[in-house]
């Protein structure tokens, strides 16, 4: 596994290979991270893994500083993966240019995370348009977890018609049911069992209004969430997951998407 800081050098590396897989993280790897990983080494193509932690896509300096950060551990298992490639640039480095393209960003960009998060998605759709302009990746493996994260990319790499392949890739969850996220390091005991908690219920209401979409009444399950230990609910809605537009029906093929806090900790994931 080579390491690079500086895209120059990278990019004098990677011009030699036929493409480059991508996988985009902020480190504190965990199993989701893995499976992309293990995805993605099954292409052709050389593994380049990238951590960088982007500042502006947090709205909130204290999140930021917050976020889990491990970089020795990640260095390690990803030389245990034997990737060939891992990224780890500066801010200057991924910042100090400008780029040939401007991001998109798709007008659903403005509900769900992105009205609860303030400036988030434009962040997160700056960076990943740099990276691509500096790895110019063959496929790039994303995660169904960030379900609208994974939505506005697919959608800026087909508006601005760039040549990379989004790869899918499903959720990995923990045996306790909750998404696997570099977040969940922050959890204690009680708090991982309150979203275990969280995630079945919200499973077995999913069930149930496939059967009685009347029984998707909002207010009663906020109520539900925040006396399962929710401190504070940010969205449950239900998103055909094609239109990414809030269902009018159950016939249709949804996900019911869901952003919550247990104490300072935000937990997103959908189901
Ligand atoms: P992050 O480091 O949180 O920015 O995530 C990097 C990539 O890993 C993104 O494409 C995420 O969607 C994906 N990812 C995060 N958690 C999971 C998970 N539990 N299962 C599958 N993919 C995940």
């Amino acid at each position: 596994m080579k390491i690079f800081k500086d895209k120059h050098t990278l990019q004098k590396e990677i011009s030699k290979t036929t493409g480059i897989s991508f996988i985009p993280t902020m480190g504190g790897l965990h199993k989701g991270h893995i499976s992309l990983i293990k995805q993605s080494k099954k292409s052709k193509s050389k593994t380049l893994v990238s951590i960088f932690v982007n500042p502006k896509q947090f709205n909130k300096k204290s999140d930021f500083m917050s976020y889990p950060r491990n970089t020795k551990k990640d260095i390690k298992l990803l030389k245990k993966l034997n990737i060939d490639y891992l990224y780890i640039p500066t801010f200057k480095d991924i910042y100090g240019f400008k780029p040939k393209n401007k991001f998109f960003l798709d007008k659903s960009s403005k509900k769900l995370c992105g009205k609860f998060r303030k400036g988030h998605f434009e962040g997160v759709l700056n960076v990943v348009n740099r990276f691509i302009e500096i790895i110019k990746p063959k496929y790039i493996y994303l995660g169904k977890k960030d379900y609208q994260q994974l939505y506005l990319i697919r959608k800026h790499i087909e508006y601005k018609k760039i040549k990379s392949k989004v790869i899918e890739c499903k959720t990995i969850r923990e045996k306790n049911g909750i998404a696997c996220s570099s977040r969940n390091s922050n959890l204690n005991k009680t708090q991982m069992k309150i979203a275990s908690n969280i995630f079945y219920y919200l499973s077995n209401l999913k069930k149930k209004i496939k059967k009685d979409y009347s029984l998707f009444r909002i207010n009663k399950i906020k109520k539900d969430l925040k006396s399962l230990g929710a401190t504070k609910i940010d969205y449950v809605e239900n998103y055909n997951i094609k239109s990414f537009k809030k269902i009018k029906n159950a016939n249709e093929k949804f996900n019911l998407f869901f952003a919550y806090y247990i104490k300072k900790i935000r937990l997103i994931d959908n189901i």
